[in-house]
């Protein structure tokens, strides 16, 4: 057997019932066989691959609160601090009642990737909590964020781990998870990233994500020999990623004609109204018939359906597995060309597959979506240096990372000999970084 099928194999024996995980780094280690077959004698010995997909450290804990009724509510917390090879551990906290360890698992694994890509010195992690902001009032959030930093600020720190916000993490939530890091710990550093202006956060860093999207899909199209002006849009999501993504697509004169939530979805085909929608669903914390009823050219449909709309680029900003075979049939009947990833692996492997066989071209969300932890590493040197920004300079920045983010895995496609697959062209710019980090710093 390979050493790739023997740790694929170790992986799924070792950690079982956590498929978002498995599917996460059957993703990476298929794609790395080539590379690892190149040395696999060394990396077997070495059991680099083994220590790759085993977290440095993981942290799980009780999250107990009291709701605005008196009851005592308990949630479970999760860190896990995955690899530190090449900077401090990196990555978001997300709040959804859909969180496990497995899913912490995949987005910390991809996270190693992703903050490799951008070539700053960032390790890979990920945390959160199977909490669910939706429906709290602002008193039980406050109370669940103190709880939760109560524990985990015994673990992070601004040189040894510094998370940022994810799905149901915003501003909001990491101000009141700062806030009690600084009152336990009596100190005020760059612990978190996604802060307000007035204390320690960095201009762009709310739009960064989304923005620096567009900013590699626009690259992408261009040296495929396409603009991206005039291309109509069909975006997933409403929430951070999606309304940014949606935003810069439309200053970059794209149409985006969609937007979803976990309930239902929007096809304005007069393009979507982002003041509208920021009023619906950053101010009001609404739902998105709120959009419908006070803009008349959109249409609002239950459910899913986001996939089923004529565009020529598909922009999946949600969750992971979002965007399946029968979506990605969709897609192409209806001549979308372009598919990059703005949520963490909104693309099962089948519809990623089926998409590339197609000759879609198809951006990997650890490419397509690091503009995020890019810009976070950027709000840590201000925080480092204790200055902060302009818009414009950290904008400009977040566009010079996309760009060669964009070259590093398009060369790396091409020196193996897989022109056009952005997915190995990823894994393999992002691993090798890593790797070598790893086998300089010894068997730790
Ligand atoms: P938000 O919480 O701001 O928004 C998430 C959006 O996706 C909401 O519209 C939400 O709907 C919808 N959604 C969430 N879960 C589901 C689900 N299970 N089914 C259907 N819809 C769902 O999160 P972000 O925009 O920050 O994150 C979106 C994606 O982007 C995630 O995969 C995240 O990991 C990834 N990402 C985020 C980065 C960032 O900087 N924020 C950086 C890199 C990646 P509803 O409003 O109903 O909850």
């Amino acid at each position: 057997m390979s050493y790739v099928d023997e740790v694929l194999a170790m992986v799924v024996a070792k950690n079982p019932a956590q498929p978002e995980f498995h599917q996460a780094v059957k993703e990476v280690l298929e794609s790395l066989r080539v590379v690892i077959e190149e040395n696999e004698e060394e990396y077997r010995r070495d059991a680099l691959l083994e220590r790759l997909v085993t977290p440095e450290r993981i942290v799980m804990f009780r999250v107990p609160w009291v709701d605005d009724k008196g009851q005592v509510q308990v949630n479970n917390g999760f860190r896990v601090q995955f690899n530190s090879a090449i900077g401090p551990y990196k990555g978001g906290l997300r709040f959804h009642p859909s969180v496990n360890l497995g899913i912490i698992k995949f987005l910390g694994f991809e996270q190693v990737f992703k903050n490799s890509l951008t070539g700053l010195p960032i390790g890979g992690g990920k945390g959160g909590s199977d909490f669910d902001p939706k429906g709290k009032s602002d008193r039980e959030v406050m109370a669940f964020c103190q709880s939760f930093m109560t524990e985990l600020c015994k673990h992070i720190g601004a040189d040894t781990d510094v998370p940022a916000g994810d799905i149901g993490v915003g501003g909001r939530e990491i101000g009141y998870l700062f806030g009690q890091y600084k009152r336990i710990r009596n100190l005020y550093e760059g612990v978190l990233t996604g802060k307000g202006l007035t204390y320690g956060g960095s201009l762009a860093r709310t739009e960064a994500t989304g923005y620096g999207l567009l900013y590699l899909t626009k690259e992408m199209l261009k040296c495929n020999g396409k603009d991206i002006k005039d291309k109509i849009i069909a975006v997933s999501g409403a929430g951070n990623v999606a309304t940014y993504a949606i935003q810069k697509a439309q200053q970059l004169g794209a149409k985006p004609v969609t937007c979803s939530d976990s309930t239902g979805w929007i096809f304005d085909p007069e393009g979507i109204d982002v003041d509208l929608l920021k009023e619906v669903k950053e101010v009001k914390r609404a739902r998105l018939t709120e959009y419908a009823a006070k803009r008349p050219s959109a249409q609002y449909h239950e459910g899913r359906g986001v996939w089923s709309v004529k565009c020529d680029v598909a922009l999946p900003c949600a969750t992971q597995n979002e965007l399946g075979l029968e979506d990605a049939k969709m897609l192409v009947k209806n001549g979308c060309f372009a598919v990059a990833e703005g949520a963490n692996m909104p693309t099962t492997l089948e519809a990623t597959e089926y998409l590339q066989q197609q000759g879609i071209l198809f951006c990997p969300g650890k490419a397509s979506n690091a503009g995020g932890v890019a810009t976070s590493a950027l709000e840590m040197s201000q925080n480092s240096e204790r200055l902060s920004w302009t818009f414009e300079e950290v904008d400009n920045k977040l566009q010079g990372i996309m760009v060669n983010i964009f070259h590093s895995i398009d060369n790396a496609s091409k020196k193996y000999g897989m022109e056009g697959n952005y997915v190995a062209g990823a894994n393999i710019a992002g691993f090798q970084k890593v790797a070598d980090a790893m086998k300089a710093q010894g068997i730790v």
